[in-house]
């Protein structure tokens, strides 16, 4: 998508600290962090979001949340635990319309979100 900020980050037009890279999906650190780690996780292809994904998505997510579990162990946050979360949709505060998991942790969430 040509305006989109985190395709461009796909093709290397915009610099991001990529933490994991594969044929499918990238992970890069938040640029704005809310917590001592605070990772994204996206799909090289465009989705806006997760309702966009079809059924020819499913292993698609499937790997971004796997991707999501293996980034927080080598990060050192599985252990005492993080959070996973998408944005969908204006009230969820979507500000980026490229699918992406925020994986948070290094710190004591709190709940339910704000
Ligand atoms: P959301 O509000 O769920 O759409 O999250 C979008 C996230 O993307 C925010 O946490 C931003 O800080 C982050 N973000 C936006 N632009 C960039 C960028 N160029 N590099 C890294 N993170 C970004």
């Amino acid at each position: 998508m040509a305006d989109c900020i985190f395709c461009k980050i796909v093709d290397k037009e915009i610099l991001a600290n990529i933490i994991f890279e594969d044929e499918d999906c990238l992970a890069f650190d938040d640029m704005n962090p809310q917590a001592p780690v605070h990772v994204l996780i996206i799909p090289k292809k465009h989705l806006d979001h997760m309702d966009h994904a079809a059924e020819a998505d499913e292993a698609l997510l499937g790997r971004l949340l796997v991707a999501a579990s293996n980034i927080a162990e080598s990060k050192g946050i599985a252990e005492d635990g993080y959070r996973v979360v998408t944005n969908i949709g204006e009230n969820a505060g979507q500000s980026v319309n490229h699918l992406h998991f925020h994986v948070l942790g290094g710190r004591k969430l709190t709940w339910p979100p704000g």
